[in-house]
């Protein structure tokens, strides 16, 4: 028998076409009910409305996320809240502790502002995120089209061609392309959706502490993150499938 996710990993186009226009609710209940092993990568930000969806259409929800060991307090608060208040588990990805402490030792704490977030990011975020993949079928995302330049072309289903292989298949799900942020918020005001206090004081994408900067009110949303480096090529890995020429992924 061909399972659904079987038939969605060899044509991810065709229902990404067909659940174009989508509520981001059906998205995320086929996401949870086309088989496979699939779960919620939440990042600590506005990405919470993921989970609060994912609540009322499944009974379990598999949710991680990438302890970098550079969030901001405010986010590991908020983690915890988000855990408290929907009573789900949250899986925390570490990064690999000798490939950690070597990069420190050689590199420092601060290296990303000279010589760009690649080696950080691939140690702190990609490698935990390739292990945490390697267990999943698919996983679901926040990623929008109107948060940057690299994810205007952002489907709402796809082949995720960074972190595959030949042997092992992954979709990535992403439920909340066709949202705006306006949109975003409209949904956790009205649902009384948990937030990162952060979006209080001016943030708008949260990532790292270090990497991640208050934005003017004319400034992009994600103008924000690793603001010392060109905008189209402001991806950290995680989504590295986004860019033209893909980040060659270490880790
Ligand atoms: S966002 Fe900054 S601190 Fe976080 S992993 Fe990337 S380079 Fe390192």
């Amino acid at each position: 028998m061909v399972r659904p996710f079987d038939m969605v990993i060899r044509d991810p186009q065709s229902l990404a076409h067909r659940l174009e226009d989508a509520h981001p609710q059906s998205i995320l209940r086929q996401a949870l009910d086309g088989g496979g092993r699939v779960a919620i990568s939440f990042s600590g930000a506005e990405d919470v409305i993921l989970i609060d969806m994912a609540c009322q259409v499944a009974d379990h929800v598999e949710i991680f996320s990438l302890d970098t060991g550079r969030l901001h307090p405010e986010t590991y608060r908020f983690i915890e809240r988000v855990r408290d208040h929907y009573g789900v588990d949250i899986e925390l990805m570490y990064p690999d502790q000798e490939a950690l402490q070597a990069f420190t030792r050689r590199k420092g704490l601060f290296s990303f502002y000279k010589e760009g977030h690649q080696e950080c990011c691939s140690i702190r975020k990609i490698e935990p995120l390739r292990r945490k993949l390697m267990q999943l079928d698919g996983w679901i995302t926040g990623q929008r089209r109107d948060q940057s330049p690299t994810r205007h072309h952002v489907p709402v289903v796809q082949t995720d061609t960074a972190f595959s292989t030949e042997q092992h298949g992954i979709l990535k799900w992403n439920p909340l392309a066709n949202w705006s942020s306006g949109e975003v918020w409209e949904y956790i005001r009205a649902n009384d959706v948990p937030y990162n206090e952060l979006h209080d004081r001016g943030f708008l994408s949260i990532g790292c502490e270090p990497c991640t900067r208050v934005v003017g009110p004319h400034e992009h949303e994600r103008a924000g993150r690793w603001w010392w480096e060109e905008a189209t090529l402001k991806e950290c890995g995680l989504h590295a499938s986004n860019l033209e020429q893909p980040v060659r992924l270490v880790g």
